[in-house]
């Protein structure tokens, strides 16, 4: 049979919300919160050779800095809190924005890099 039609495509939301495989979307793809497993439960794809590596901590690091930077000038610029109002409300999230957004990122750029390789990637399995 056919890998093209034994994996029908799963759903970038199923995949990337979720943390589930790319490829058959019943494995989950971390083993604890961030860490990638060896390979999926569901259909044992492979995961070493989908693994972004570091990409998803350069676009967390982007998009962190942006929001928590404009934001703190912004909120400099209209109210003018002092030191500690800021201290208070930046920190926390210097710490939470990257453990919400780091796993999904990494979701994201495997789902991407699966659908660019799935034909080779199947093709190879069998
Ligand atoms: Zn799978």
């Amino acid at each position: 049979m056919n890998n093209k039609y034994k994996y029908p495509n799963v759903s970038i939301r199923k995949s990337v919300l979720r943390g589930k495989c790319p490829r058959c979307g019943i494995g989950a793809l971390y083993r604890n919160f961030i860490i990638l497993k060896d390979y999926c439960d569901g259909c044992k794809l492979s995961n070493r050779s989908i693994d972004p590596g570091d990409g998803a901590s350069f676009f967390v690091i982007l998009i962190v800095g942006i929001f928590i930077v404009g934001g703190a000038l912004l909120l400099e610029v209209f109210i003018r809190p002092s030191y500690y109002i800021h201290a208070i409300i930046w920190t926390p999230m210097c710490f939470l924005l990257p453990l919400l957004i780091l796993r999904q990122l990494k979701s994201a750029l495997i789902y991407r890099e699966y659908s660019i390789k799935k034909d080779f990637i199947n093709s190879n399995e069998d």
